[in-house]
């Protein structure tokens, strides 16, 4: 009985804990966006910072998500960077003025 009780409070505070990193996670990119982007079997686009609409050999769209203030930006769309030449973005959140490094890198 006693037993019992302790693990089914072991338990709940495991769900806790997990819901809690499912949270951060979701925070990180904008809805509908991924952080990589396979563009054939071996070659990735991987954005930190962002997250990634579509993405293909020759554009790549994504969409910043502030990491303060939850604002999301417009869609915007670069050259896809060429392998081990990271397309580096200085953003500043029109909202609350958090400065936040966008990279996007081909692996
Ligand atoms: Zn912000």
């Amino acid at each position: 009985m006693k037993l019992g009780q302790w693990v089914g409070g072991v338990v709940s505070v495991l769900a806790g804990i997990g819901m809690m990193a499912a949270a951060v996670g979701c925070a990180g990119i904008p809805k509908g966006t991924k952080e990589d982007v396979s563009l054939g079997a071996t070659v990735t686009v991987h954005a930190t910072g962002a997250g990634i609409i579509k993405a293909d050999t020759e554009k790549t769209t994504f969409k910043i998500k502030c990491s303060l203030c939850g604002y999301e930006s417009e869609a915007i769309t670069i050259d896809t960077p060429a392998m081990g030449k990271p397309h580096v973005l200085k953003w500043v959140c029109p909202k609350c003025g958090h400065k936040q490094t966008i990279t996007v890198q081909v692996n």
